[in-house]
């Protein structure tokens, strides 16, 4: 079992740390949040007072972090410098394929490989190790991440090159952000029409409107699997998130000229969902929006 430096310890890295542990990583972790370190000290891991000190020793480095620019600062404060060169650099957070290829060539610069690896799955998969990671990077690079993957997830697919991994991250959350709001109006629009919740998610969840926001995220709290839906949209998968992941995917679309006016309209409805301040709501919660709720 090797040494791993775990980096971002939130809704989801608290659960990949958590399962490196279990798996018996010796698991150095950081997070500028004293709670989220209390918490995977718990998890078995060992809290570190910096990045820095997480990194030293470590054969793989594993980031799990809000955005692009976190992940630029934590590479360029903490990893390089600190990083030995036999090292794995894994970056499991959602952010811009620019970055993620700018990120990795300043490694190569320096001698150290490093992919993209983000995830889908949420935090349900997150704590319980089957996650699926799309990954970028050179064919030896995703040999040296595999072992390291495959104890927090059940998929690990190779994208392409530096970058593909986030290419894929995007266009796949494209698709959530546009059915999640289309399953919403849809319980919604089933509900006025005299249907009950439960009743409607045993029909679609079999039919041809099934989809991962019905079946294993459904936005209506008590039916379904548990989500967070059921603990008053808080945890999961922030608002916030999701619009970030949403504007990624429309300026790569922009870039490259892709007509995407289903994820265009998706990203519309979450800004309007953030501007009434609920972006720290989970992001099925755009629910209560839809249903003309009173926001704060
Ligand atoms: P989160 O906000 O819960 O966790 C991020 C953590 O990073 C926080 O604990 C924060 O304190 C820490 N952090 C920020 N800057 C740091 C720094 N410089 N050094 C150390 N720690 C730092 O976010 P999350 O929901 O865990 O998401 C993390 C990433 O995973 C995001 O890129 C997100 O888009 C992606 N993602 C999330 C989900 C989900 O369901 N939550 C699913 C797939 C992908």
């Amino acid at each position: 079992m090797a040494r791993v430096a775990f980096i971002g310890l939130g809704n989801m890295g608290g659960g990949m740390a958590a399962n490196l542990a279990k798996n018996g990583h010796d698991v150095r972790a950081f997070d500028l949040s004293e709670e989220a370190l209390a918490k995977a000290k718990a998890a078995g891991c060992l809290p570190k007072a910096s990045a820095a000190e997480a990194i030293e020793g470590a054969e793989a480095v594993v980031t799990m972090l809000p955005a692009g620019k976190h992940v630029e600062s934590v590479y360029t404060d903490a990893v390089f410098g600190n990083a030995a060169t036999s090292a794995i650099l894994i970056d499991c957070s959602t952010i811009d394929v620019a970055t993620a290829k700018r990120v990795a060539d300043a490694a190569a610069a320096k001698g150290l490989t490093a992919v993209d690896a983000p995830v889908s799955g949420g935090i349900g998969a997150a704590n319980a190790g089957t996650l699926t990671f799309m990954v970028g990077g050179s064919q030896d690079a995703f040999a040296r991440a595999e072992p390291f993957l495959a104890d927090m997830g059940k998929a690990l697919i190779h994208a392409g090159q530096n970058g593909a991994g986030q290419a894929a991250k995007i266009c796949n959350n494209m698709i959530l952000g546009a059915t999640m709001a289309a399953t919403c109006e849809a319980f919604l629009l089933a509900e006025k029409l005299g249907l009950k919740a439960q009743a409607f998610y045993d029909i679609a969840s079999v039919s041809s409107g099934q989809s991962w926001s019905m079946t294993s995220y459904c936005p209506v709290p008590g039916v379904g699997p548990d989500t967070p839906a059921d603990h008053d949209y808080q945890g999961g998968f922030a608002a916030a998130l999701m619009l970030k992941d949403l504007r990624l995917a429309m300026a790569a679309s922009e870039d490259v000229g892709a007509q995407t006016p289903m994820g265009a309209q998706a990203r519309e409805l979450y800004e309007a969902f953030a501007d009434q301040g609920q972006g720290g709501v989970d992001f099925s919660g755009i629910i209560r929006m839809l249903r003309g709720e009173a926001q704060e």
